[in-house]
């Protein structure tokens, strides 16, 4: 195992920035994600960590030692990509323990090794298939098998599970988070979808046009996001116009924030947008906050999500749990305020 570190590095193709100034640190034992919209940069960052690329400047440390120059094989990496990558004429056993025999390990360590982790991904009994024989998800958990067999000192992870169905997906990213902590391995996963990257972090790095814009607990990072980008990619949020008062508070729907510590504001804005959860808009009595008109109602099992054109131009997006506020129906007048201490607000 180890910790992996990222120095200034950057990377260009042509006049193609991928990666810019990139620093970043994920501990041993860690599970980051890198979350981005594509192209901006995170399948760049995990082959330069594997050394599958060079960097145009910066370096990589594996714990205090640089590697940046250290071929992809000395660098003891664990790698599963989007498309399974298996070899086609090879059984799922002989697959798994490909990554073995080439490290001429004894025939009885790459069959404990092997059948161990085909034991605890459930497949064993799958072994002597080929890969046009198993389903996606088959395929891509003897690609995790494969890349963790080896014991590897980091596991990178790019969009492993982009081509499988919704359920299935769930449950082997469980798996992979499961594994991943049994055996303590540092990870780095990638992924466009945030909901992924929510679920089975430890850290969220947020990344946009090569950059890494903020990196913290999926929590910190939704409710402190320090950029426009991250408020809007991490999470849903609403975009509602503001009247500036100060150049620390503003009015929306006839209350005022504070919006000194969480803002992006530099002076007094003419024009600005509040980025408001949709959790943050709660029912309120008549004549508090602002008076709207459902437009449409969905039910999405433990909440409700209910959109409401308030005023004459606001159509907002709110979620709720209580009962009081699903069970309306589209046409229904309903008032509605933020609750929340402060806002997010983006200068135009
Ligand atoms: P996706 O989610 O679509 O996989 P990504 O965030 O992983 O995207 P990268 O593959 O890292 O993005 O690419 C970052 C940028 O670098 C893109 O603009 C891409 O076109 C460019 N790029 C990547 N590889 C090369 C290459 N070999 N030659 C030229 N440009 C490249």
């Amino acid at each position: 195992m180890a910790r992996v570190r990222f120095s200034r590095v950057s990377k260009k193709y042509g006049n193609t920035e991928a990666l810019r100034d990139f620093n970043l640190t994920v501990e041993d034992g860690e599970f980051v994600t890198l979350l981005g919209p594509s192209g901006c940069g995170k399948t760049t960052a995990l082959r330069i960590l594997a050394g599958l690329i060079q960097p145009t400047n910066g370096e990589i440390f594996f714990d205090d030692l640089n590697l940046t120059t250290e071929s992809a094989a000395k660098r003891d990496i664990g790698m599963v990509f989007q498309a399974y990558s298996l070899f086609p004429n090879l059984t799922a056993r002989e697959n798994m323990e490909f990554g073995l025999r080439a490290r001429k390990l004894s025939t009885l360590e790459v069959m404990n090794r092997v059948n161990e982790l085909m034991e605890v991904t459930g497949l064993s009994e799958h072994r002597e298939k080929y890969p046009h024989q198993l389903s996606g998800g088959q395929q891509q958990r003897v690609a995790l098998v494969r890349a963790l067999a080896i014991r590897p000192r980091v596991l990178l992870l790019d969009e492993p599970l982009s081509a499988l169905d919704a359920q299935v997906r769930v449950q082997i990213r469980e798996e992979v988070r499961r594994l991943q902590r049994e055996f303590g391995i540092t990870t780095i996963f990638v992924t466009h979808d945030q909901e992924e990257a929510m679920s089975i972090s430890d850290r969220v790095g947020i990344m946009e046009k090569g950059e890494l814009l903020q990196i913290d607990q999926p929590r910190k990072l939704y409710d402190n996001p320090e950029h426009t980008f991250v408020a809007r990619f991490f999470g849903k949020v609403n975009a509602i116009e503001v009247q500036p008062i100060s150049s620390q508070r503003v009015r929306l729907w006839n209350k005022e924030f504070d919006t000194s510590s969480n803002s992006t504001r530099r002076g007094i804005a003419t024009k600005s947008w509040a980025l408001v959860r949709p959790e943050a808009i709660v029912e309120s009595k008549e004549g508090e906050g602002a008076p709207g008109l459902i437009q449409e109602i969905s039910f999405l099992g433990p909440i409700t999500e209910i959109q409401v054109l308030v005023g004459k131009s606001d159509l907002i997006t709110m979620t709720t749990s209580s009962n009081a506020v699903a069970n309306r129906k589209i046409g229904d007048r309903i008032w509605v305020k933020v609750d929340a201490k402060e806002l997010f607000v983006e200068v135009e």
